[in-house]
């Protein structure tokens, strides 16, 4: 369903940062874009034919929105019709995009356009609804997980986050969704900012495991060992 650019946690610079995108026409979706994903969107031509992108953020991490001023300043000079913004950011209200664009000189309605939204709150894009709420990741910043209905197929996306809300397991509720795509990684320790495959199992019963797809992949992570367990694990594709 999703594409991804990249699917790695913020130090696995073999998958990239993780981060999914979706074309429909000449418009694209883009969950994220960090510190290596505008890198690879130029080196693998993914903005081809693509008029405009909305740029859905889930927290401030720079392997979340690292080169996101990377991605704006290109659409708006070099990509297309010049001088134009091509980018719409989405963020919930208390996620301080604002202040990362100022200070990487990016002015908004000018360089692109912004959308600041309400969590728990549906929007309708162009071409899908979205759906924003607060995952449990860092203290210092809000992180969000996002539910995206498109073309059909309902989608929960976890943001950065160390748990799993609890329609999401529960057998009845989970059936809502066709794709549950999880920060999932290989590290299991108290602390832990993200979610181990070990207590994603824990978490998840196993007839429900075919919808949900391991992605934040760390260096540690092996699929095969996902996959035994029932998961699925995304892959890059351009
Ligand atoms: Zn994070």
């Amino acid at each position: 369903m999703l594409k991804f650019i990249g699917s790695g946690s913020a130090f696995n610079t073999k998958l990239g940062n993780n981060s999914a995108y979706y074309k429909v026409g000449n418009q694209m979706l883009l969950i994220d874009c960090g510190s290596n994903i505008f890198h690879r969107i130029k080196e693998n031509s993914i903005l081809k034919g693509i008029e405009h992108i909305h740029v859905l953020v889930t927290h401030t991490h720079a392997d979340h929105v690292g080169s996101l001023a990377d991605l704006i300043f290109y659409s708006y000079y070099c990509h297309g019709e010049f001088a134009i913004p091509k980018v719409t950011v989405y963020y919930v209200d208390d996620v301080k995009i604002n202040e990362l664009l100022a200070i990487n000189g990016i002015i908004p309605d000018i360089h692109c356009l912004t959308k600041k939204l309400h969590a728990d709150t549906q929007y309708t894009l162009n071409f899908c609804k979205v759906l924003f709420e607060k995952s449990s990741h860092v203290e210092e910043i809000p992180s969000y997980s996002i539910e995206i209905n498109i073309d059909n197929k309902h989608i929960y996306y976890t943001g950065d986050t160390n748990s799993l809300k609890s329609s999401l397991v529960n057998p009845e509720s989970s059936k809502l969704y066709d794709y549950v795509y999880v920060d999932t990684c290989k590290a299991d320790y108290d602390g832990n900012v993200h979610l181990s495959l070990r207590k994603l199992s824990e978490l998840v019963r196993h007839e429900l495991r075919s919808k949900f797809w391991c992605m934040h992949l760390d260096e540690g992570f092996e699929r095969q060992e996902a996959e035994m367990f029932g998961f699925n694990v995304v892959t890059n594709e351009f």
